[in-house]
């Protein structure tokens, strides 16, 4: 589907399909490359997400899954620190939900996306007791996560954070982590040092830039991560690097799951301390209230905010993509990159990705070697290569 296809009107009228709600709208480290800081309007909402807000938020839920008769609606909780919270808003939470679920027949799975500094053991058995998948924020060995991941007083907190990552590892929770790439240093010591600590699930995302800002080059990083992704599942799957896996499963014409990746709308939505609906969080990197909008849980409906302005706006923006992307031959399996790395002042989202050229360079890379290891099984046992196989259909 190209983005001027008439296909593309199949897009419109989905449900919400999940949920980023914020419980916390502070921290208790100091990350130098946060986005959800360069936003001041952060430090209007309230501190925590009170009970009265909790409450109506569940009503909302349960109205949300009902009326659209949703079988899947995954909550993800966030911050800030959500931990911040405190577990008993954690368990009511997933109590709440559990009899949402049963009440709905849909299932509501609950991830916490956390920095760990405050997991301890009566934390594990919260998220092992309700069933919550944990996403750390892990930026591989100490003497890369600690370039960024601080406490406000400038000391390190890779210490706390991989003795929590490998507690988690160790326990029956659905662990992954969520790294930034640094390209300055090598893929390698990422994927060693995720082995090493017994987590096979992880991201490493591309550092978050505008087009009005000039990033480090990343193609080489990724294109060696690529090459040891494939080397430790040659024989059987053994790790799990989501943006490699969302890029093969895009190049390969199939949907990838996460928003980064591919050319679908971005339809999440967030829910903010004080009840307020806002666009996608991550957004808040154009600064100063960018995914404000006037709608709250309390007068309006979760799937209300899809015909708020600006909510509508980031929407359309991620589907109608500039002039450049709709040409490019990996316009479908890249959908004009991450739609933060979209914005400039400038033009708003009508840009390609200010990794444009790594992009190309990524799936260009990714697509030789696919090609090279992808075979089409004849009838006969004979086995051609894809490009082969393309040439004589
Ligand atoms: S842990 Fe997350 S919210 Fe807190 S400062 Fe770091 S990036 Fe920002
Ligand atoms: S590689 Fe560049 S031109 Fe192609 S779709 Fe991605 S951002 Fe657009």
């Amino acid at each position: 589907m190209s983005a001027d296809d008439p296909d593309s009107v199949a897009f419109q009228d989905q449900p919400i399909s999940q949920l980023l709600v914020k419980v916390a709208a502070r921290c208790n480290i100091d990350c130098s490359y946060c986005y959800w800081f360069r936003d001041a309007a952060v430090y209007d909402k309230p501190k925590l997400m009170s009970d009265e807000v909790l409450h109506r938020l569940l009503q909302r839920i349960e109205e949300h899954v009902a009326n659209h008769s949703l079988i899947d609606f995954p909550i993800i909780l966030h911050g800030g620190e959500p931990l911040l919270w405190g577990m008993d808003n954690f368990h009511r939470m997933a109590e709440a939900c559990e009899a949402i679920s049963s009440r709905t027949s849909c299932e509501i799975p609950i991830a916490v996306t956390t920095n760990g500094v405050l997991i301890d053991d009566e934390w594990l058995d919260c998220f092992e007791a309700r069933n919550i998948s944990v996403a750390i924020s892990l930026d591989g060995p100490a003497h890369i996560h600690d370039l960024h991941r601080r406490t406000f007083q400038g000391t390190g907190t890779h210490a706390a954070v991989e003795r929590a990552a490998r507690r988690l590892a160790s326990r029956d929770i659905g662990v992954s982590a969520l790294s930034v790439c640094n390209p300055a240093y090598p893929p390698k010591q990422y994927v060693e040092f995720f082995a090493e600590c017994g987590i096979a699930n992880y991201d490493i995302m591309i550092p978050d830039a505008t087009v009005d800002e000039s990033p480090s080059s990343v193609a080489s990083f990724y294109n060696g991560l690529f090459d040891l992704w494939l080397e430790a599942n040659r024989s059987k799957p053994t790790v799990n690097i989501r943006i490699i896996t969302d890029m093969i499963t895009a190049l390969l014409g199939n949907n990838s799951p996460t928003e980064g990746v591919g050319y679908k709308p971005v339809e999440l939505c967030t829910v903010m301390t004080d009840g307020s609906v806002e666009a996608h969080d991550v957004l808040r990197i154009a600064g100063d209230g960018f995914t404000r909008t006037v709608f709250n849980i309390f007068d309006h409906a979760i799937d209300e905010v899809r015909t708020e302005p600006r909510w509508k706006a980031a929407r359309d923006a991620s589907i109608n993509l500039c002039e450049k992307c709709r040409q490019c031959k990996f316009m479908n399996a890249c959908g004009g990159g991450y739609l933060p790395h979209r914005f400039s002042r400038k033009n708003g989202y009508d840009n390609p990705s200010v990794y444009c050229d790594d992009l190309y360079s990524m799936f260009e890379n990714m697509q030789s070697v696919l090609e090279r290891h992808l075979y089409v099984s004849k009838a006969g046992g004979e086995r051609l290569g894809v490009r082969e196989a393309l040439a004589r259909a």
